[in-house]
């Protein structure tokens, strides 16, 4: 199981190609698009050509986790003459997003909406969906593929944590939007601080943690640090382009 960052900018895109979330998990039978925020189509291509692609995962309807979508939807219609391109998102997700595109999406995609609990099978790779802490319905995403798992919190505040699934995940990609214990990643918050990022991975188990959707501006040594303190051991930091074996 092999991850690429397409992008890892929190929220909005950062300078200097901060493209925002998206990431490529490749296994031996899949290659899975999770997140598709603005930025990460252009970023995909310099990995994959589009065609490769099994299926597209939207973890929530904010902008920075789906926006390019809609350069999809133009590439599957317009470039590549394709229909029913498999996309897993919470329910509503279609609907949602279909307003640009005058509620038709001309048979581009086939949708379908999985909620907290849910199991799908994509190629070899399983996937498990859990409701996290974040306003719009927002799923975490354990990918299980060649032996390793891979568990992919989306945005989420304290008041979810990896535990959600098994312990013992061989990577947790962790949303890490801020820094330090207090102000907006307090309990009742919708982000994380690295301290907690790190708290939350060491408690489930995590053999390895990844820092991501750091805010832009964020000195991102400091939220090393920050996490790697909580976490108990050194943890990665994502970046576009950067490829990981699981
Ligand atoms: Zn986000
Ligand atoms: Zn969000």
């Amino acid at each position: 199981m092999e991850l690429t960052v397409l992008g890892c900018s929190g929220s909005y895109g950062a300078p200097a190609g901060g493209a925002c979330s998206g990431y490529l998990l490749r296994t031996a039978g899949a290659t899975l698009w999770l997140d598709c925020g603005n930025g990460t189509l252009a970023n995909l291509q310099r990995h994959s050509p589009f065609e490769d692609v099994t299926a597209l995962v939207i973890t929530h309807w904010h902008p920075d986790h789906c926006a390019d979508v809609y350069g999809l939807h133009v590439l599957l219609k317009y470039g590549l003459g394709r229909t029913g391109f498999p996309v897993f998102a919470p329910a509503g997700t279609e609907d949602r997003l279909a307003t640009l595109v005058d509620g038709d999406w001309g048979g581009a995609f086939s949708w379908s909406a999985v909620a907290d609990g849910d199991a799908v099978t994509v190629g070899d790779c399983g996937l498990r969906f859990s409701r996290t802490a974040h306003p719009p319905p927002t799923l975490a995403v354990e990918a299980t593929a060649d032996g390793k798992r891979l568990v992919y919190t989306a945005d989420t505040g304290p008041d979810w944590s990896p535990q959600a699934f098994a312990s013992g995940a061989d990577l947790v990609l962790s949303e890490a939007t801020f820094q330090g214990d207090d102000g907006p990643s307090g309990a009742g918050a919708i982000h994380l601080s690295a301290r907690r990022a790190g708290e939350a991975a060491r408690a489930a188990g995590a053999r390895r943690l990844m820092l991501t959707h750091l805010w832009p501006g964020l000195d991102p040594n400091a939220s090393v640090v920050e996490g790697s303190e909580a976490f108990g051991r050194e943890v990665l930091l994502a970046a576009p382009h950067q490829r990981t074996r699981i």
